[in-house]
């Protein structure tokens, strides 16, 4: 069905019984409804297509909370991916499209100017970084928590420093008060790349330290509404999960606290984009069930041989793509590096090696079979028990 729409996208022919298509809308100038509407059609978000009538009415009757973003230990890799976004741009995201909007009241990259203090104090000034996030916590206004970057408790938090103080403190309050907590990118969510071993600043995600519950808010933490630390990982994320989350979350379209388990898997990641192996929907699957297996980059055949860990990796990137929906890793013959599990990146080293889980099940390297069996319809048959095995062993853990 997706397909179906975009291909018709592709030729410009969706066309509502308004008229509303690709061609005629200008998305700088187009009343709430038509927006909806258009992102409806095109399938761009998940809630918003899928809660459309009620998000309209939500839009009229709520002022939607700010969004206050802090930043860890990162590189910054999620929010140039979020300025990536496109639909909505971020622009459009911010400066609204009709009535809705993401209201950005805190962005420690692309939002204010920092540090204007006098005698220790923030200056009141409009563009004051420090002034907007304490009057934000002062005047207890409504917010939603996005954090990017790990959390590094080593040496009282002080590997980590904003604002003249520990992050650790100032992420603390603001995690105490939000409506709903959302760690954002591998870091973010369980410590990512400076959690990764070898690393001496105790770096942990929100809620989670790799696998394990816990992380800096500790397995009970709920937010204000209820609601444990939401996980959206990737190195970095997809501007699109991002927004689809943060939109839902604004316009109070998260299923129940108490229904979390229903939409989130047992790493909080939300099923919707979450929710699938990558492999199963993979461009390249073919190549893999017809066993035949790329040796090195840019050669013709599945990637498993030469590393790809989307047999073991929740995320909907063939589905999805990147970049406008032109592409994605496999589609580029990169192989998948799983980024969106909690074990990234330890886990999947090397990068360049086949998925270590996949052969040992069965007691003997997969790379062996290919070259013995040399029937390439037993290969097929053989990798896809393998992967069988090994996502029974996965769903179990
Ligand atoms: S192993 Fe990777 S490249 Fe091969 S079919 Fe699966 S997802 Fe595609
Ligand atoms: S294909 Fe794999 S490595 Fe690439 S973005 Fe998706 S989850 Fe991450």
């Amino acid at each position: 069905m997706k397909e179906d729409i975009d291909s018709q996208l592709v030729n410009h022919k969706v066309e509502d019984e308004d008229g509303i298509n690709l061609e005629n809308i200008d998305l700088m100038d187009i009343s709430r409804r038509s927006f909806l509407k258009l992102a409806a059609l095109t399938g761009a978000a998940t809630f918003i297509g899928h809660y459309s009538t009620d998000i309209v009415e939500a839009i009229n009757d709520e002022a939607t909370p700010k969004v206050v973003w802090l930043q860890g230990a990162d590189c910054t890799g999620c929010t140039i991916s979020f300025l990536n976004s496109e639909e909505p741009t971020v622009a459009q995201a911010i400066m609204g499209i009709g009535d809705y909007n993401v209201d950005l009241g805190y962005h420690e990259t692309i939002g204010y100017q920092f540090g204007i203090t006098v005698d220790g104090e923030p200056v009141e000034e409009e563009y004051n970084a420090n002034y907007a996030l304490d009057q934000i916590l002062e005047e207890e206004e409504e917010y939603i928590l996005i954090l990017e970057g790990s959390v590094q408790e080593a040496m009282n938090g002080n590997y980590c420093r904003s604002d003249g103080e520990a992050f650790i403190d100032k992420l603390e309050k603001v995690a105490e008060n939000a409506q709903i907590s959302i760690a954002l990118g591998a870091c973010a969510c369980w410590g990512g790349i400076p959690g990764a071993e070898g690393g001496n600043t105790g770096a942990v995600g929100l809620q989670f330290d790799g696998k394990k519950l816990g992380g800096f808010l500790g397995e009970d933490y709920e937010s204000q509404l209820g609601y444990p630390v939401v996980n959206v990982p990737g190195c970095p994320v997809h501007p699109h999960w991002l927004m689809t989350v943060v939109v839902a979350a604004l316009l109070d379209k998260l299923p129940a606290p108490e229904d979390i388990g229903g939409w989130v898997d047992d790493y909080h990641r939300p099923l919707d984009i979450y929710g699938t192996i990558e492999h199963d929907y993979c461009t390249l699957r073919g190549f893999y069930g017809n066993g035949v297996f790329a040796e090195t980059y840019g050669e013709e055949g599945c990637l498993w041989k030469i590393g790809c860990k989307a047999p073991v990796t929740y995320a909907n990137c063939p589905k999805e793509k990147w970049h406008r929906g032109t592409t994605y890793c496999m589609q580029a013959l990169g192989p998948c590096v799983a980024c969106t599990e909690p074990d990234f990146p330890e886990a999947f080293q090397p990068f360049r090696e086949p998925v270590q889980r996949l052969p040992s099940l069965l007691g003997f390297d997969l790379n062996d079979f290919v070259k013995v069996a040399g029937a390439v319809t037993a290969v097929g048959i053989a990798a896809h028990a393998i992967r069988r095995v090994a996502m029974g062993e996965k769903e179990q853990e």
